[in-house]
Order: structure tokens, then C-alpha cells, then sequence
């Protein structure tokens, strides 16, 4: 099966046409298959003589889209790379070599990653003019596109830079892409993310940029639509910038108003005034939690009172009904121990089921970890602790089995 696709050996392999060079808005193309090879990671690697799929380089997610083969029938074309000039495609299914295949771009891909990357020009290269930073570090997913820059820049800068970019967008300026020769690059002032080597392909946004950059970029400025920068973060030494630009914008903005308009219901108020009544909220239970906590304080100890005058024993273990913060698992069992100096316990359902238990020593000075260890042994419970106080979880079905075995143990 292998070497029925199999035909020459890639290190002859000519330097595939690369026809998103020619236009960058050719999305279907024809071509023909010159090589097939099943890969050792799964699915067949196809090389053509030309292709507009673009290759992952340079941070930027490939192409994707479908084969579509003369008799009517389509293959996907999840990812493309490139490699010494040679572009591989990657689909399911192996194509016989000689064969015509009609390539179809998804465009909606395509289009959208034109329009990120151009918005990251831009973008970049105003906090260059303006900051003398570099961009030296991006990143352009199917999720996101990030630039890290080499410097700080302050959140009111880059609000700052978030319009000038826009204003650029709407002054619908061209993008250029062109190879010059080695002597009229000397004269070109660019920036570029690397040093780079072969021919230098110079993207030039008329008044904002001038950049060494291998992808695809829409022709005029306005088709970016609309930059929006939705993260920034300080990091090594510069700062990150996550930016969304076109329906990508647009998404992320809806997303923004459907969750304000959500939260306008909810709290039955203007969408001006939803910090307002979020706080209000958070003071609230603040106060109730604070409440909650004296009284539940004081039903603690009416119960211990009750528990000591009614019971005879040195030691007792109780089980809640309803799951216990930590701190309220810490203070029950303090609460029991200042009247009982054996052996005592509390316990309280686990969210995940089971319950998680604390027990603890008294005034005597028994060893709470003894009991604990034979707990281990006889219920599979788990955790740690010290000889005064241990804590931990035991899953079980029927906890007063537990109670009855541990009531009966520690004597
Ligand atoms: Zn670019």
C-alpha cells in the first residue's frame, strides 16, 4: 500500500508554486498530486506542483480546507507545512500521484487569519514607532493571537494604541507585499521578527508598518474591520497583547453584551449599575456570612453544654447532615474536645460523596492518630495529621456503622 504513493524522493522534490503569493484571495486552484506518502503519525502526506493552502510558519496557523477529486468527491485537507519549499498536505485518505485535484481554501479561515495578521501589523507597528519595541513573539491560533513585546507598555498606552489602530483601519489604507531585490532592500527601513535569510518578502501598510512577513495579508485596511485588544500582561521584562480583529471581534463583543444583558436581568437593573449592585451583593454576604458564623458559634455551644450534662462518656463523635467549611470542622471539634478528654470526632458529607472527618484528642492525651490508623485499616479512610488532631476522608455508605465501630474501638 505504501509504495503504490510513493514516486521520486522528497529530497528531489521541486520547490512547490506558491500560489498565495500570487493573490492572496485565490481560495480554489488546480494542480496536480506529485507525491503521496503514508504517514508514521497517521493519514498520507500529499505534495502538488502548486497550491494556495498556506503553510503553519512564522506563528500562524495553516490553511485548511478539502480536495476536491474529478470524480466529484472531496478529501479534507486538515493541515499544511512546508519544509526546504516543499508544501505537504495532510488528509485521511492517500491520492494516487499524476492525479488533478481542484484545492478548495475553508475561506472564512483563511479570510480571518488575513485579518488578525494584518491587525498585528499595525498594531505592531505603532508600539514600535511610538515605544521602540519589537515584536518578539507571536502567536496566531484558531483561539487567539498574541505579540509579546520587548518592553513595558501601561494599560492607558494601549488603549491608546487599540484606537490609533482602528483609525487606521478605518482610513482603509493599502497593504503592500512585494519581494525587493537585495539592492533595493538596502534602502528598505523594516522591521522583522527574526533574522531572516533568502529572499526577504517586505509587507508595507501605507503610514504604519513596514515588515519582513511570509502570510497572507488582506489588500486594504478596512477589511481588518475592527481591532479589539482583550488581554494584557507583563511578561519577561515586555508585555503580552491578546487582540481579536474582524467576526472574531465581533464574537468576542457579543459575547460581552449577551453577558451584560444577562446580568441587567439577573439583578434587574441598568447595565451602568451592575458593579454597584454586584457589590452590594458581595457586603451582603459578607455580613450574613459574619452573622451565620456568631450564630452558629452559639448553637455550638448550647449543643457541647447539652452534650457534656447528658453524656456520661469521655468521648463522643458527631456526624452533620450538610457539608462543613473547614474552619467549622476545626471549631466543632475544638469545641468538643474543651469538655471531653478522650478520644472525639465530627463528621460531615464530602461533595464528591463520602464523608471528611476530623478527630481529636482531649485533656487526657490519647493518641488521635492511633485511631486514625486503625480507621485506615478497617474502612480504607484517608488523610493525616498529628497525635493531638487528624483529619481526612472515608468513603462509605452507611456512616453510623463507622460511629458504632469507632465508639466501640477507642475503649
Ligand atoms: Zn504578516
Amino acid at each position: 500500500m505504501q509504495s503504490l504513493f510513493i514516486c521520486g524522493t522528497m529530497c528531489s522534490m521541486v520547490k512547490t508554486r506558491e500560489i498565495y503569493y500570487e493573490d492572496a484571495y485565490i481560495s480554489e486552484f488546480d494542480a496536480t498530486v506529485l507525491e503521496c506518502t503514508r504517514r508514521d503519525k497517521g493519514g498520507f502526506s500529499v505534495i502538488l506542483d502548486a497550491t494556495a493552502f498556506f503553510p503553519e510558519q512564522g506563528g500562524q496557523s495553516s490553511d485548511i480546507g478539502v480536495f476536491r477529486m474529478e470524480d466529484g468527491s472531496q478529501i479534507p485537507v486538515s493541515h499544511t507545512s512546508i519544509r526546504d519549499g516543499v508544501i505537504s498536505h495532510i488528509t485521511d485518505e492517500g491520492i494516487e500521484p499524476g492525479s488533478a485535484v481542484h484545492g478548495i481554501i475553508d475561506w472564512e479561515h483563511r479570510f480571518s487569519n488575513m485579518q488578525q495578521h494584518t491587525g498585528e501589523h499595525i498594531f505592531s507597528g505603532i508600539v514600535n514607532s511610538r515605544f521602540g519595541y519589537d515584536n518578539v513573539g507571536f502567536h496566531l491560533s484558531d483561539s487567539e493571537v498574541t505579540m509579546d513585546y520587548s518592553g513595558p507598555i501601561s494599560d492607558e498606552d494601549i488603549s491608546r494604541i487599540e484606537l490609533a489602530t482602528n483609525e487606521a483601519i478605518w482610513q482603509n489604507v493599502a497593504v503592500r507585499c512585494e519581494f525587493p531585490t537585495d539592492e533595493e532592500l538596502k534602502d528598505i527601513d523594516y522591521r522583522s521578527k527574526k533574522e531572516l535569510s533568502g529572499q526577504i518578502r517586505i509587507v508595507t501598510v501605507e503610514g504604519y508598518d513596514v515588515c519582513a512577513c511570509c502570510a497572507p495579508h488582506v489588500l486594504r485596511t478596512g477589511e481588518i474591520g475592527l481591532l479589539k485588544v482583550v488581554g494584557c500582561q507583563n511578561y519577561k521584562g515586555g508585555v503580552r497583547v491578546s487582540i481579536l480583529c474582524g467576526k472574531r471581534a465581533l464574537d468576542y463583543l457579543s459575547g460581552c453584551q449577551k453577558l451584560v444583558s444577562d446580568l441587567t436581568g439577573f439583578f434587574t437593573t441598568k447595565s451602568s449599575k451592575i458593579m454597584d449592585a454586584v457589590t452590594r451583593q458581595k457586603d451582603e454576604i459578607f455580613e450574613l456570612k459574619g452573622r451565620l458564623s456568631e450564630s452558629t458559634d452559639k448553637l455550638l455551644k448550647y449543643e457541647m453544654e447539652d452534650l457534656a450534662a447528658s453524656s456520661e462518656k469521655d468521648g463522643v463523635f458527631l456526624v452533620r447532615d450538610h457539608a462543613l467549611e473547614g474552619n467549622d470542622m476545626r471549631k466543632t471539634a475544638n469545641a468538643i474536645t474543651e469538655r471531653f478528654p478522650g478520644l472525639s470526632g465530627v463528621f460531615a458529607p464530602a461533595e464528591g460523596g463520602g464523608y471528611r472527618y476530623i478527630l481529636a484528642s482531649g485533656s487526657a492525651g490519647l493518641n488521635a492518630k492511633d485511631l486514625q490508623q486503625r480507621l485506615f485499616e478497617t474502612f480504607g479512610a484517608k488523610g493525616g495529621g498529628s497525635p493531638q488532631m487528624v483529619q481526612g476522608s472515608i468513603s462509605c455508605d452507611n456512616i453510623s456503622e463507622v460511629i458504632k465501630w469507632l465508639e466501640e474501638a477507642k475503649v
